[in-house]
Protein backbone atom coordinates (compact mmCIF):
# COMPACT_ATOMS: atom_id res chain seq x y z
CA UNK A 1 0.00 0.00 0.00
CA UNK A 2 2.57 2.75 -1.15
CA UNK A 3 0.06 5.12 -2.79
CA UNK A 4 0.51 8.47 -0.80
CA UNK A 5 -2.12 10.22 -2.54
CA UNK A 6 -2.29 13.15 -0.26
CA UNK A 7 1.46 13.86 -0.51
CA UNK A 8 0.74 13.08 -4.44
CA UNK A 9 -1.43 15.94 -5.20
CA UNK A 10 0.57 18.73 -3.52
CA UNK A 11 4.28 19.25 -3.51
CA UNK A 12 5.81 16.50 -2.00
CA UNK A 13 7.02 17.71 1.75
CA UNK A 14 10.69 18.39 1.11
CA UNK A 15 13.41 18.35 4.11
CA UNK A 16 10.92 18.22 6.65
CA UNK A 17 9.02 14.96 7.47
CA UNK A 18 11.40 12.29 9.30
CA UNK A 19 13.70 14.96 10.22
CA UNK A 20 13.97 16.40 13.77
CA UNK A 21 13.03 20.10 13.63
CA UNK A 22 11.92 22.55 16.17
CA UNK A 23 8.64 22.50 14.39
CA UNK A 24 6.13 20.62 16.48
CA UNK A 25 3.39 21.12 13.95
CA UNK A 26 3.64 21.73 10.30
CA UNK A 27 1.01 22.19 8.15
CA UNK A 28 1.35 23.25 4.49
CA UNK A 29 -1.48 23.69 1.96
CA UNK A 30 -4.21 21.55 4.02
CA UNK A 31 -7.13 20.71 2.73
CA UNK A 32 -10.45 18.83 3.38
CA UNK A 33 -13.28 18.52 1.97
CA UNK A 34 -16.97 16.54 2.99
CA UNK A 35 -18.61 15.76 -0.32
CA UNK A 36 -18.51 18.81 -2.73
CA UNK A 37 -17.94 21.14 0.65
CA UNK A 38 -14.38 22.02 0.58
CA UNK A 39 -14.06 23.28 4.94
CA UNK A 40 -10.34 23.34 4.61
CA UNK A 41 -9.10 25.11 1.90
CA UNK A 42 -5.37 25.66 2.15
CA UNK A 43 -3.90 25.96 5.52
CA UNK A 44 -0.09 26.96 5.98
CA UNK A 45 0.84 26.61 10.06
CA UNK A 46 3.61 26.43 12.21
CA UNK A 47 3.78 25.66 15.47
CA UNK A 48 6.85 25.42 17.52
CA UNK A 49 7.77 23.05 20.14
CA UNK A 50 6.86 24.68 23.63
CA UNK A 51 4.56 27.13 21.92
CA UNK A 52 0.89 28.10 22.76
CA UNK A 53 -1.10 28.69 19.23
CA UNK A 54 -5.13 29.75 19.88
CA UNK A 55 -7.29 29.22 17.22
CA UNK A 56 -9.72 31.64 17.20
CA UNK A 57 -12.86 32.10 13.99
CA UNK A 58 -16.45 31.76 13.44
CA UNK A 59 -18.64 28.68 13.93
CA UNK A 60 -18.37 26.58 10.97
CA UNK A 61 -14.89 28.61 9.89
CA UNK A 62 -13.26 24.39 9.92
CA UNK A 63 -11.39 24.78 13.38
CA UNK A 64 -12.97 21.98 14.54
CA UNK A 65 -11.74 19.92 11.22
CA UNK A 66 -8.46 21.11 11.37
CA UNK A 67 -8.21 19.91 14.52
CA UNK A 68 -8.94 16.76 13.82
CA UNK A 69 -6.79 16.11 11.27
CA UNK A 70 -4.03 16.85 12.99
CA UNK A 71 -4.82 14.31 15.12
CA UNK A 72 -5.33 11.83 12.30
CA UNK A 73 -9.04 11.83 12.84
CA UNK A 74 -9.48 12.79 9.31
CA UNK A 75 -8.03 12.29 6.31
CA UNK A 76 -6.94 14.84 4.73
CA UNK A 77 -7.39 15.58 0.46
CA UNK A 78 -4.40 17.90 -0.55
CA UNK A 79 -1.20 19.19 1.40
CA UNK A 80 0.67 17.55 4.54
CA UNK A 81 0.35 17.72 8.21
CA UNK A 82 3.67 16.81 10.77
CA UNK A 83 3.75 16.42 14.14
CA UNK A 84 7.23 16.14 15.68
CA UNK A 85 8.45 15.76 12.48
CA UNK A 86 6.35 12.91 11.80
CA UNK A 87 3.73 13.07 8.24
CA UNK A 88 0.40 12.80 9.69
CA UNK A 89 -1.11 9.59 7.68
CA UNK A 90 2.36 8.40 6.21
CA UNK A 91 5.44 6.30 7.32
CA UNK A 92 8.77 6.93 5.23
CA UNK A 93 11.21 4.37 4.58
CA UNK A 94 13.55 5.53 2.65
CA UNK A 95 12.53 7.58 -0.47
CA UNK A 96 8.80 6.37 -0.31
CA UNK A 97 5.58 7.36 1.64
CA UNK A 98 3.85 4.33 2.98
CA UNK A 99 -0.15 4.77 4.36
CA UNK A 100 -0.08 4.00 8.02
CA UNK A 101 -2.70 1.33 8.90
CA UNK A 102 -4.84 1.52 12.00
CA UNK A 103 -2.91 0.24 14.64
CA UNK A 104 -0.01 2.92 13.56
CA UNK A 105 -2.59 5.77 13.24
CA UNK A 106 -3.83 4.97 16.54
CA UNK A 107 -0.13 4.57 18.23
CA UNK A 108 0.65 7.99 16.61
CA UNK A 109 -2.13 9.53 18.27
CA UNK A 110 -2.01 8.14 21.37
CA UNK A 111 0.82 10.56 22.07
CA UNK A 112 -0.96 13.62 21.26
CA UNK A 113 -3.60 14.67 23.65
CA UNK A 114 -6.97 15.98 22.35
CA UNK A 115 -9.44 17.97 24.78
CA UNK A 116 -12.92 18.12 24.00
CA UNK A 117 -16.02 21.02 24.34
CA UNK A 118 -17.90 18.07 26.12
CA UNK A 119 -15.86 15.89 27.92
CA UNK A 120 -16.44 12.23 27.30
CA UNK A 121 -14.87 10.86 29.97
CA UNK A 122 -15.87 7.34 30.80
CA UNK A 123 -19.30 7.40 33.16
CA UNK A 124 -19.23 3.58 34.46
CA UNK A 125 -15.35 4.57 35.44
CA UNK A 126 -14.00 6.22 38.81
CA UNK A 127 -11.58 9.47 38.56
CA UNK A 128 -8.74 7.26 38.54
CA UNK A 129 -10.18 4.53 36.41
CA UNK A 130 -10.69 7.05 33.53
CA UNK A 131 -6.96 8.01 33.69
CA UNK A 132 -5.73 4.96 34.41
CA UNK A 133 -7.53 3.54 31.40
CA UNK A 134 -5.22 4.16 28.45
CA UNK A 135 -2.02 3.19 30.24
CA UNK A 136 -2.98 0.10 30.75
CA UNK A 137 -4.90 -0.99 27.77
CA UNK A 138 -2.96 0.69 24.71
CA UNK A 139 0.26 0.79 26.15
CA UNK A 140 -0.28 -2.06 28.45
CA UNK A 141 1.82 -0.37 31.09
CA UNK A 142 2.16 -1.80 34.91
CA UNK A 143 -0.79 -1.10 37.29
CA UNK A 144 1.00 0.49 40.12
CA UNK A 145 3.23 3.33 38.25
CA UNK A 146 0.33 4.20 36.13
CA UNK A 147 -2.17 4.78 39.31
CA UNK A 148 1.02 6.70 40.54
CA UNK A 149 1.26 9.09 37.64
CA UNK A 150 -2.68 9.49 37.71
CA UNK A 151 -2.65 10.74 41.16
CA UNK A 152 0.13 12.87 40.91
CA UNK A 153 -2.21 14.63 37.75
CA UNK A 154 -5.23 14.99 39.75
CA UNK A 155 -3.07 16.54 42.40
CA UNK A 156 -2.09 18.77 39.47
CA UNK A 157 -5.26 19.56 38.30
CA UNK A 158 -6.64 20.44 41.97
CA UNK A 159 -8.68 16.91 42.10
CA UNK A 160 -6.62 14.72 44.44
CA UNK A 161 -9.59 14.41 46.78
CA UNK A 162 -11.38 13.17 43.57
CA UNK A 163 -9.57 9.79 42.48
CA UNK A 164 -12.67 7.45 43.01
CA UNK A 165 -15.11 10.20 42.88
CA UNK A 166 -17.19 8.91 39.68
CA UNK A 167 -17.75 11.86 36.93
CA UNK A 168 -21.80 12.50 37.48
CA UNK A 169 -21.02 13.34 41.31
CA UNK A 170 -18.34 15.87 39.67
CA UNK A 171 -19.29 19.63 38.03
CA UNK A 172 -18.41 20.12 34.61
CA UNK A 173 -15.33 22.11 35.70
CA UNK A 174 -14.02 19.30 37.26
CA UNK A 175 -14.89 16.64 34.72
CA UNK A 176 -12.94 18.76 31.89
CA UNK A 177 -9.95 19.05 34.13
CA UNK A 178 -10.13 15.41 34.99
CA UNK A 179 -10.21 14.76 30.70
CA UNK A 180 -7.25 16.95 31.08
CA UNK A 181 -5.10 15.13 33.16
CA UNK A 182 -6.68 11.91 31.37
CA UNK A 183 -4.94 13.38 28.18
CA UNK A 184 -1.63 13.75 29.93
CA UNK A 185 -1.21 10.16 31.41
CA UNK A 186 -0.34 9.17 27.87
CA UNK A 187 2.32 11.81 28.15
CA UNK A 188 1.37 13.77 25.29
CA UNK A 189 3.88 15.69 23.26
CA UNK A 190 1.18 18.00 21.60
CA UNK A 191 -1.99 19.00 22.88
CA UNK A 192 -5.12 19.92 20.93
CA UNK A 193 -8.05 21.58 22.67
CA UNK A 194 -11.18 22.27 21.03
CA UNK A 195 -13.32 24.72 22.81
CA UNK A 196 -12.55 23.13 26.38
CA UNK A 197 -14.65 25.57 28.34
CA UNK A 198 -17.54 26.37 25.69
CA UNK A 199 -19.91 23.89 27.78
CA UNK A 200 -18.92 25.00 31.14
CA UNK A 201 -21.02 27.49 33.37
CA UNK A 202 -18.90 30.61 33.71
CA UNK A 203 -17.76 30.28 36.94
CA UNK A 204 -16.79 26.80 36.26
CA UNK A 205 -14.69 28.33 33.43
CA UNK A 206 -11.60 29.88 35.60
CA UNK A 207 -10.23 27.04 37.54
CA UNK A 208 -9.90 25.28 33.56
CA UNK A 209 -7.95 27.96 32.21
CA UNK A 210 -6.06 28.02 34.87
CA UNK A 211 -4.55 24.42 34.28
CA UNK A 212 -4.21 24.78 31.18
CA UNK A 213 -2.33 28.20 31.67
CA UNK A 214 0.03 25.95 34.26
CA UNK A 215 0.61 23.53 31.04
CA UNK A 216 1.55 26.53 28.78
CA UNK A 217 3.99 27.64 31.55
CA UNK A 218 5.45 24.11 31.56
CA UNK A 219 6.40 24.27 28.26
CA UNK A 220 3.43 21.98 26.49
CA UNK A 221 2.89 22.73 22.86
CA UNK A 222 -0.92 23.63 22.27
CA UNK A 223 -2.99 24.42 19.69
CA UNK A 224 -6.26 26.12 21.53
CA UNK A 225 -9.85 26.42 19.57
CA UNK A 226 -11.40 29.04 21.92
CA UNK A 227 -13.85 32.26 22.25
CA UNK A 228 -11.51 33.37 25.44
CA UNK A 229 -10.02 36.63 23.81
CA UNK A 230 -8.21 37.34 27.57
CA UNK A 231 -6.73 34.01 27.84
CA UNK A 232 -5.67 34.02 24.30
CA UNK A 233 -3.75 37.82 24.75
CA UNK A 234 -2.13 35.91 27.68
CA UNK A 235 -0.92 33.01 26.68
CA UNK A 236 -1.00 32.68 23.14
CA UNK A 237 2.02 33.09 21.21
CA UNK A 238 0.84 33.20 18.22
CA UNK A 239 -3.41 34.37 17.51
CA UNK A 240 -4.93 32.70 13.86
CA UNK A 241 -7.89 33.89 12.93
CA UNK A 242 -9.72 31.20 10.71
CA UNK A 243 -12.77 32.53 8.55
CA UNK A 244 -14.31 30.04 5.92
CA UNK A 245 -11.53 27.58 6.21
CA UNK A 246 -8.77 29.98 5.62
CA UNK A 247 -6.39 31.47 7.85
CA UNK A 248 -7.24 35.00 7.13
CA UNK A 249 -4.66 36.34 9.86
CA UNK A 250 -2.28 35.50 12.52
CA UNK A 251 0.61 36.97 14.48
CA UNK A 252 1.25 37.56 17.97
CA UNK A 253 -1.98 38.24 20.25
CA UNK A 254 -1.14 41.98 20.89
CA UNK A 255 -1.16 42.51 17.09
CA UNK A 256 -3.85 39.69 16.17
CA UNK A 257 -6.26 41.26 19.20
CA UNK A 258 -5.05 44.55 19.14
CA UNK A 259 -4.70 45.68 16.28
CA UNK A 260 -6.04 43.21 13.50
CA UNK A 261 -5.27 44.01 9.92
CA UNK A 262 -7.83 42.40 8.38
CA UNK A 263 -11.97 43.83 8.10
CA UNK A 264 -13.24 39.81 8.65
CA UNK A 265 -11.38 39.71 11.93
CA UNK A 266 -12.26 43.32 13.19
CA UNK A 267 -15.76 42.27 12.50
CA UNK A 268 -15.37 38.75 14.77
CA UNK A 269 -13.74 40.77 17.79
CA UNK A 270 -16.29 43.09 17.97
CA UNK A 271 -18.70 40.39 18.35
CA UNK A 272 -17.16 38.49 20.57
CA UNK A 273 -15.00 40.68 23.04
P1 LIG B 1 -15.93 25.03 13.51
O1 LIG B 1 -15.26 24.08 14.45
O2 LIG B 1 -15.06 26.19 13.12
O3 LIG B 1 -17.25 25.50 14.03
P2 LIG B 1 -16.20 22.70 11.82
O4 LIG B 1 -14.82 22.29 11.48
O5 LIG B 1 -16.89 21.93 12.89
O6 LIG B 1 -16.22 24.27 12.15
O7 LIG B 1 -17.12 22.62 10.54
C1 LIG B 1 -16.80 23.26 9.33
C2 LIG B 1 -17.83 22.88 8.28
O8 LIG B 1 -17.73 21.50 7.99
C3 LIG B 1 -19.26 23.11 8.72
O9 LIG B 1 -19.97 23.61 7.62
C4 LIG B 1 -19.74 21.74 9.11
O10 LIG B 1 -21.11 21.62 8.91
C5 LIG B 1 -18.96 20.85 8.17
N1 LIG B 1 -18.68 19.53 8.76
C6 LIG B 1 -17.96 19.29 9.89
N2 LIG B 1 -17.87 17.98 10.16
C7 LIG B 1 -18.56 17.35 9.17
C8 LIG B 1 -18.83 15.97 8.88
N3 LIG B 1 -18.38 14.97 9.65
N4 LIG B 1 -19.57 15.72 7.77
C9 LIG B 1 -20.03 16.70 6.98
N5 LIG B 1 -19.80 18.01 7.20
C10 LIG B 1 -19.08 18.34 8.28
MG1 LIG C 1 -15.81 23.46 16.36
Amino acid sequence: AAAPTGAATSPAPSATPGVATEAMVRARGVRKSYGSNEVVKGIDLDVAAGEVLCLLGPSGSGKSTFLRCINHLEKIDGGWISVDGELVGYRRRGEKLYELRDHEIAQRRSRIGMVFQQFNLFPHLSVLGNLMEAPLRVRRERPEPVRRRALALLERVGLGDKADAYPRQLSGGQQQRVAIARALTMEPRLMLFDEPTSALDPELVGDVLDVMRSLAADGMTMVVVTHEIAFAREVADTVAFLDGGVIVEQGPPGQVLNNPSQERTRAFLARVL
